[in-house]
């Protein structure tokens, strides 16, 4: 018996079908596809009629090129390989005024999108002002081989926020930046800014003159925010692993390392589970249940390849042990303050659990 990482293939593409909503969408694909495997969720995509992709790291960027041919590519992260980019004809952010001046003329050929930086201050044009700048400066190279403007863009980082107005804030500075811009007669091919959170929050639709929403967790599965229904957004993912044996401790038996565990009740029966943090499995996520035979237990101590799970009678050796499916998703831990759903994916060990897509 061993612990199991697995995806319902036909689940994450229907779902990758429901988010998209017939939506023009940008997936977000880093960091290994948000654990799911680039090259099966890039497919999946493709299949659920997404032909854009967007990734932070130009290996990966590669990678899309390599099974998506004919997909338009883009870097969220400004790179230095600049013969690369241009190869595989990924387009690419332009993320400040210095990084223009200093690599103007080896950006030649290469489509870069304008980031506007927003409250996230993690990249970007500061202001209006900058943004005019590099048009300008741009507009007045006459030399025949530059960049070729091809988009603008934002990254907003509140939009899951519901009890701060900083969305409302961040979302109003760049409408007024996009529709100046419009307004003065820039054009650009692609206009993209929406995370899945503001996708949702502008009611699973782009917004106005926008070409893109620019999604990532919903895709896979996890919803952007609590107040959304369950029913949106499925899960594919189940990671389970088994009873290896149950066994009984009495009132003042400490289970565990360092104490992790003392019974209060004589007879407490423990099911050992062979599935531990070595597996992936978060310190914050096992202060919560498993799932064994549809019934919720509580996880009482945390090991590297082990946990232990309070049970009652209905449950024994070899019994499956589900931490996660779509009955106990990702997102309600995300919700009750274990991390984010991205944490809890990325922190899976693909090396010690069985992967399989079925
Ligand atoms: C990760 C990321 C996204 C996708 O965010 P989700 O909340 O997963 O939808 C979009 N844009 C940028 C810049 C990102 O880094």
């Amino acid at each position: 018996m061993t612990a199991i990482w697995s995806v319902d293939t036909e689940a994450f593409y229907q779902n990758a079908v429901n988010v998209r909503n017939e939506q023009p969408i940008m997936a977000v694909v880093k960091n290994n596809a948000y654990h799911y495997g680039l090259e099966f969720a890039v497919k999946q995509f493709l299949k659920a009629g997404i032909n854009t992709f967007s990734t932070t790291s130009l290996k990966e960027a590669v990678r899309v090129r390599e099974i998506a041919p004919h997909a338009t590519i883009f870097l969220m992260n400004a790179v230095y390989d600049f013969d690369t980019v241009r190869e595989y004809q990924i387009h690419m952010t332009l993320p400040s005024l210095v990084y223009y001046y200093e690599y103007k003329e080896d950006l030649k050929g290469i489509h870069v999108h304008l980031e506007f930086e927003n409250l996230l201050h993690r990249s970007g044009f500061k202001n209006l002002d900058e943004l005019h700048e590099v048009l300008e400066d741009h507009t007045q190279n006459d030399n025949s081989e530059k960049m070729i403007i091809s988009g603008l863009w934002t990254h907003f980082g509140y939009a899951d926020e519901f009890d701060v107005p900083e969305y409302g804030i961040e979302r109003e500075a760049w409408l007024n930046v996009l529709n100046t811009l419009l307004e003065e007669g820039y054009t650009f091919e692609m206009i993209h800014a929406q995370n899945s959170a503001s996708y949702y929050r502008e009611g699973q639709q782009v917004l106005p003159y926008h070409t893109h929403a620019r999604v990532g967790i919903a895709l896979y599965g996890s919803r952007p925010y609590r107040k959304l229904d369950t029913s949106r957004i499925q899960q594919s993912l189940t990671v389970k692993g088994n009873v290896i044996q149950t066994r009984e401790v009495n009132a003042g038996d400490y289970c565990g390392y360092s104490f992790a565990f003392e019974a209060t009740k004589d007879h407490t029966r423990l099911a050992v589970v062979d599935v531990g943090y070595g597996d992936g499995i978060l310190k914050s996520r096992a202060r919560h249940e498993a799932m064994i035979n549809g019934k919720r237990y509580p996880i009482r101590a945390l090991m590297m390849s082990h946990m232990f799970v309070e049970v009652d009678d209905e449950v024994h050796a070899q019994d499956e042990v589900v931490l996660y499916n779509n009955d106990i998703r990702i997102d309600e831990f995300t919700f009750k303050g274990v991390g984010a759903n991205s944490e809890q994916l990325s922190a899976m060990n693909h090396d010690s659990l069985i992967k399989e897509y079925i």
